[in-house]
């Protein structure tokens, strides 16, 4: 089910669980801003969550309240996971859902990052 994207913060979400280390994940980076691994359920022969280490519900959470250095540490995160994975000279695709009609599932923030084929152009993607 979709989320609400106004809802106030659920700090018992799946991710903020995994970033408590209450549940496992298939790490491939992490530093001061960010966390990023494996979904658990790939749609593409890469697919990478990069969740930030700060509680934030979305994407328009996260960039009315968080700071400077939460913004640009994560966004940092985002070309490092990509670049690390070895994306960059093929290509890789980023998503952020948020909320209902972004089809939003996991109230914490997440950038998905999808590599390793080629991906259609996005019209009928957003046609959904
Ligand atoms: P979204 O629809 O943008 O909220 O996407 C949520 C994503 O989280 C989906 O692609 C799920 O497969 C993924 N997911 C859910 N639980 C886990 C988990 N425990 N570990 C890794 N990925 C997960």
């Amino acid at each position: 089910m979709p989320i609400d994207a106004t809802q106030p913060y659920d700090d018992s979400n799946i991710f903020a669980r995994i970033l408590r280390g209450e549940l496992p994940c298939r790490k491939v980076h992490e530093d001061e801003f960010a966390l990023a691994f494996h979904d658990i359920n790939p749609q593409a022969p890469v697919h990478l969550l990069v969740i930030p280490k700060g509680a934030y519900v979305s994407w328009d959470d996260f960039t009315a309240k968080a700071s400077d250095a939460e913004v640009a540490g994560f966004m940092r995160a985002v070309g490092q996971v990509a670049r690390e994975a070895g994306l960059v000279a093929p290509g890789y695709r980023l998503l952020a859902n948020t909320g209902g009609h972004g089809h939003q599932e996991v109230p914490h923030l997440h950038v998905h990052i999808f590599g390793g084929r080629q991906f259609r152009e996005m019209v009928p993607l957003v046609r959904g």
